[in-house]
């Protein structure tokens, strides 16, 4: 597991001037289209990232499958930007021409700073261009010259576990000099995929659902269930406070969470006794059809739910299988449909939701005494003919509220 994006406790003060943005990965690897639609896409939503927190940078410049940020507030916008999908890793650096002499001189100035007595260290160099230098001489002459600046430091070079890692980026007639490398979130720029609703309960894991899904590029539409009479205020509350936190993952994309009415269908369910067991599996099915329908609405291509295998009792296979059966026009994807509890509590944690996800909130009281764990399609289909879906359908999208964060 990586650690937090956000984690950045490494910085150390440094007048650096740059931050170098790196996005390989799978961004790199793509056709020379489809790489030019990801990277516009990564640029527009950086820029948005730096724009909602007022940081204030010269220009972004793109070379080479990197982005360089010129500002001053390198730390604040490195903390920030490790949190734009598609990022994989940033670092603060100093600019520096692409002559020697002058790399040299700023890696000298670098390990100054960050190099304590008897830490170990490496050089590590990156070029793209032609220069009368190789990458090698280039760690072989700052090497050399950091052990000379510093002998009262009693430093030495270790090329396999070093203490810290000097870092040099020569592209053409520039170079960069770094030490530290901020992990950045991965996976692909939001916006580059369709838009998919996304069940959003306020529980741990639909949160998790919701950002797995943003990480591969796809924009969320929450979707949130109101259940009352069987929760109350601090169930939405919570579903709210937890939007807000995915919504920081999301700069630049519309803060909102589409909200309808599903406790009038519950009632309708509880009033049918016979088919008290089956509670839960019809309310879900009622939920997906509602979902579908604002799919069409806002043309998501799918909808997205926390849904796990054997998580709950509604989630067992048999009855996951007669909960898809509901729809049929888009396909409901369970981003942690394999995950164990403790891996997706792991990743509410790291995205920040966990804290929001178990505040105090009512937990939903149509829950049946005995519910059931295999659903049978026949007897559900029988369930649903006791009563008019399609108007309750109708009635919860009717009921569809726009709420802005
Ligand atoms: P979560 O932790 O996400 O609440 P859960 O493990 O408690 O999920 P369920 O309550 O069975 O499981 O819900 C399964 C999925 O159905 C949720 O992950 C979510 O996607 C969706 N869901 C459940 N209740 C609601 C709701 N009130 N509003 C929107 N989506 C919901
Ligand atoms: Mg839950």
């Amino acid at each position: 597991m990586q650690p937090a994006p956000n984690d950045c406790e490494q910085f150390r003060s440094a007048d650096f001037d740059s931050v170098i943005v790196r996005y390989g990965g799978e961004l790199g690897i793509k056709g020379a289209w489809t790489r030019r639609f990801y990277e516009r896409r990564l640029l527009k939503n950086i820029k948005s990232v730096l724009k909602r927190y007022e940081i204030l940078y010269n220009r972004i410049i793109r070379k080479h499958g990197r982005l360089f940020l010129k500002t001053s507030l390198t730390t604040e916008s490195s903390k920030k930007l490790a949190r734009v999908f598609g990022v994989s890793s940033l670092s603060p650096a100093l600019e520096t021409t692409s002559k020697l002499d002058e790399i040299v001189d700023k890696s000298v100035f670098l390990a100054g700073l960050i190099l304590r007595e008897e830490n170990t260290f490496a050089v590590k160099c990156r070029r793209v261009g032609h220069h009368p230098y190789t990458s090698t001489d280039v760690c072989r002459e700052v090497g050399r010259r950091v052990l000379d600046a510093f002998p009262e430091r009693c430093l030495t070079v270790n090329l396999k576990r070093p203490d810290e890692t000097l870092g040099v980026e020569v592209r053409n007639d520039q170079a960069f000099v770094y030490s530290m490398v901020v992990e950045g979130a991965g996976g692909l720029p939001l916006g580059t995929q369709p838009r998919v609703v996304s069940l959003l309960s306020g529980g741990i894991d639909s949160p998790v659902a919701c950002w797995l899904v943003m990480k591969r590029g796809c924009p969320i539409v929450p979707l949130y269930f109101d259940n009352a009479p069987f929760t109350d205020e601090s169930t939405t509350e919570r579903a709210m406070n937890v939007a807000k936190v995915l919504s920081e993952w999301a700069i630049g994309f519309p803060r909102r969470v589409y909200v309808t009415l599903n406790g009038p269908n519950l009632a309708e369910f509880k009033g049918k006794r016979r088919f008290e067991r089956l509670t839960c599996i019809l309310c879900k099915r009622m939920m997906y059809r509602i979902a579908e329908k604002i799919a069409d609405m806002v043309r998501a291509e799918g909808i997205v739910t926390g849904e796990a295998i054997g998580e709950q009792v509604s989630q067992t296979l048999q009855n996951l299988r007669v909960l898809n059966s509901a729809v049929t026009k888009y396909p409901i994807h369970r981003p942690l449909l394999g995950f164990d509890k403790t891996e997706t509590e792991q990743i509410a944690r790291r995205i920040g939701t966990y804290e929001a996800s178990i505040q105090k909130a009512k937990g939903c009281t149509a829950f049946p005494r005995k519910p059931v764990t295999r659903a049978k399609p026949h007897e559900v289909t029988e369930a649903e003919k006791a009563l008019d879906i399609e108007d309750m359908v109708e009635r919860s999208v009717k009921s569809l509220k726009i709420v802005n964060l």
